[in-house]
């Protein structure tokens, strides 16, 4: 674009005036310039001199020896008729090395088309030269033409007589590279009274030049000073003098840079040097060409370099994580996998409580040291980090080898990396996929979410042999069946009770899936979810569970008012628009009260960058509803995360929850949670309280509600209401 529409031609011109001012030479001394400047004028006492005056002068300059004499204007006019006879006489005496300026036809601003030609009277004897130039905006480069079709035939133009050659009509840009402050010049006056010496003239061309301050007489050089407009024809001939010069235009470097951006393209990461490299080359290139008279435009390409450096270096951007050098988890799926590896994943469990204490970045000093220290259990591997989980593929190991590797790492992993003067705890499980057969794509997730099991096991390390393959089948019916299934009604759905922790009493219970498939027994409702997610269904289940769950919920709701009925969505719902007005007419249709409503969301990482999202969150508060961070510290939640989620309660996670009694890690983890939630006014609820011991421990901390099997499974409405006292109507 910019090459095609001249947008960037003022910047080019400046760059290449730049340059002209870089490569400043003394003129060649072949031309003089005699100034009818002021002083002349005032010793004249006349606007400009007489041809009487001019003829005199022609007689002096070529009796000292001068060889041409060239007149920067037309004398288109007549004035006092003895004048003009005078000067007419002398063009007869020298006329064949006497030129006078001409102008060829062109338009004028009112449509006219005029020239300004010599007057018949001195035509005929003096040779008429083209003046005909053009400017760009400006006044930042000039093109001067080499010849103009003038009275009939075609004229060599100033410059072009000047420097001795025909002309062929085209055009040139004048080289600014000559120094105008060293073109010989003398004043008209001192060369009419004999003041000037033989030498000053003889052999050369004199350009008689109107230069007077009051006149429109001087014009702008290129980022230079004003000189007289005939300045530029004897600029021009010494550009021409050098040779023909050759304009290749912006094509050639835009196509060089073309080829250094595919370069780049290729690269992970672009080389910086290249691209140091390329916007050097752009501007030397151009300079180094000036002197053997060739002219290049380089700002497209430029301005092509520019932008596509600053999108590959975003692109490198998502494909990288920042200052750390891990490779991003989508970059990773997407290359190719060599035969036999394992894919490794280890997840750093306590990474959100982690990233509350440490700024953003010690975080990222923590993740280059781990990712330093992985390196060198495996130097040939590239690591990618994923919300709190590395990833990355190693040769193929025997599985007793395997364990073991895996339970170094986790030893190095808890006592090895500092970050300031803090020495973080880092506690760590490993997820191994040894399904090769499968997709790398299937295979990290698969080995994500076996570090995921293994923390939520209490295991340092989970190897998933062939799973996958069974799973890719079931995968593709499931949908299907759980379609049929919600619509016959045959999915059922549990409530697991939350109880408040200072009274013991139930305040409310989680709606959770449940769905006993014909063949296969009961399917875990986070796979059926995942799967759902995965194919953008996962609104079915969502409205499926809260119809169901209003309904029996409703009947807690009579006993209890202040009873909530807490409901599972994905984070997919929020981004979907339909989402609020659909839960608005369910809500409207139970008359369920909305503040009676909790949505528990799990947190996921893109959610933090999606402006929909956050909008669907705001709708949800400003209808009455109560928001939930489930799952808290499992996945990649900072500070900053939970205090941009309008939540009013936020779940820690039950992998941690259930380790309080026992892993003096796990309960300060829990506790610093706990404290982090409190500071940012959010209720604390624990999930998986298995033991009497935890519910104390969780007491003691400050947490306000608990959910767990030492409560109460997932059971049947009817089954909680049977649990609920009929006095806590009245708590
Ligand atoms: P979640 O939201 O964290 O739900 C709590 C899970 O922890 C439930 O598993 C529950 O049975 C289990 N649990 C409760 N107390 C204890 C305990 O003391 N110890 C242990 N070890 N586990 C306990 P469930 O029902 O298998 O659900 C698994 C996940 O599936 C849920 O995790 C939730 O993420 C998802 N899910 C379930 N129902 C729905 C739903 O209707 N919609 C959506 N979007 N997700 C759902
Ligand atoms: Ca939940
Ligand atoms: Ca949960």
């Amino acid at each position: 674009m910019a090459g095609f529409i001249d947008l960037t031609l003022p910047v080019e011109d400046s760059f290449r005036a730049i340059r002209a001012g870089v490569r400043s030479h003394p003129a060649d001394q072949q031309v003089v310039v005699v100034a009818i400047e002021d002083r002349t004028l005032n010793a004249l006492g006349a606007d400009e001199p007489s041809r009487s005056a001019d003829a005199k002068l022609l007689d002096r300059l070529f009796a000292q020896g001068a060889e041409r004499v060239f007149f920067a204007r037309a004398y288109a006019d007549l004035t006092e008729p003895r004048h003009d006879a005078a000067f007419a006489r002398a063009l007869d005496r020298h006329g064949s090395r006497v030129f006078l300026g001409a102008t060829p036809q062109f338009e004028q601003a009112d449509g006219s088309s005029s020239s300004i030609v010599p007057h018949e009277r001195f035509r005929s004897s003096a040779q008429i030269v083209s003046m005909y130039g053009e400017t760009a905006p400006f006044d930042l480069s000039f093109r001067l033409a080499t010849s103009s079709f003038i009275l009939g035939e075609d004229r060599p133009s100033f410059s072009a007589a000047l420097a001795g050659m025909e002309g062929d009509g085209s055009f040139y840009r004048v080289d600014f590279a000559t120094d105008d402050t060293t073109i010989p010049v003398v004043s008209y006056i001192d060369a009419l009274t004999g003041r000037i010496a033989d030498e000053a003239v003889r052999g050369k061309d004199v350009v008689i030049a109107p230069a007077s301050r009051g006149a429109r007489d001087l014009r702008s050089l290129p980022l230079g000073g004003r000189v007289p407009l005939a300045y530029f024809h004897v600029i021009g001939a010494e550009t021409l003098k050098r040779g023909n010069p050759i304009d290749l235009g912006w094509i050639p470097a835009f196509l060089a840079i073309s080829g250094v951006v595919f370069c780049m393209s290729r690269q992970a990461i672009p080389s910086n040097r290249l691209v140091l490299l390329s916007a050097a080359g752009l501007a030397v290139i151009p300079l180094v060409l000036d002197f053997v008279n060739v002219s290049v435009d380089v700002v497209p390409a430029a301005v092509c370099l520019a932008i596509a450096a600053f999108r590959l270096y975003r692109l490198a951007n998502t494909t990288y994580r920042g200052a750390t050098g891990l490779r991003r988890i989508e970059s990773l799926q997407g290359s190719r996998l060599a035969e036999g590896m394992d894919v490794l994943a280890l997840k750093i469990r306590n990474f959100a409580i982690i990233s509350a204490i440490l700024s953003p970045q010690e975080i990222d000093q923590l993740l280059i040291k781990a990712h330093t220290m992985l390196r060198a259990t495996d130097c040939s591997a590239e690591f990618a980090f994923h919300k709190d989980t590395f990833v990355w593929t190693r040769s193929k190991t025997l599985p007793a080898d395997l364990a073991d590797h895996a339970q170094g790492l986790h030893a190095l992993f808890r006592t090895s990396i500092t970050v300031g003067s803090q020495a973080p705890d880092i506690a760590s499980s490993i997820g191994i996929d040894s399904n090769y057969g499968a997709s790398l794509r299937q295979r990290t997730e698969n080995a994500m979410q076996c570090a995921e099991d293994a923390a939520r096991a209490g295991r340092v390390c989970l190897v998933s042999e062939l799973r996958v393959a069974d799973d890719i089948a079931w995968r593709g019916q499931i949908l299907s069946e759980l379609e049929t299934a919600l619509r016959n009604d045959e999915v059922g759905v549990a409530f697991q009770p939350k109880v408040a922790l200072a009274t013991g009493l139930i305040v409310g219970a989680e709606a959770l899936l449940r769905w006993t498939h014909p063949t296969r027994g009961d399917v875990a409702p986070d796979k059926v979810v995942a799967i759902a997610e995965e194919h953008g269904r996962v609104g079915m289940i969502t409205f499926y569970v809260l119809n169901r769950a209003l309904v029996q919920a409703r009947k807690a709701l009579d006993r209890y008012p202040r009873f909530r009925i807490s409901i599972n969505i994905s984070a997919l719902d929020l981004r979907d628009r339909m989402f609020v007005p659909q839960l608005e007419q369910i809500l409207a249709a139970h008359r369920f009260p909305a503040a009676n409503v909790i949505l528990e969301i799990t947190e996921t990482a893109p959610i933090e960058n999606d402006d929909a999202v956050i909008r669907t969150m705001a709708d949800l508060k400003r209808m009455g509803l109560k928001l939930s961070v489930d799952d808290f510290g499992m996945g990649h939640a900072s500070l900053e995360y939970l205090r941009m989620i309008p939540a009013d309660e936020v779940k820690i996670d039950r992998s941690f929850v259930a380790g309080i009694e026992t892993s003096e890690d796990d309960r300060a983890l829990v506790g610093s949670a706990i404290q982090m939630i409190h500071s940012l006014g959010r209720t604390a609820v624990a999930e998986g309280v298995e033991t009497p011991g935890v519910v104390e421990i969780l007491r003691a901390m400050g947490c306000e509600e608990a959910q767990g099997y030492h409560f109460s499974r997932a059971i049947a409405m009817d089954e909680l209401l049977a649990q609920m006292p009929r006095g806590a109507a009245a708590a």
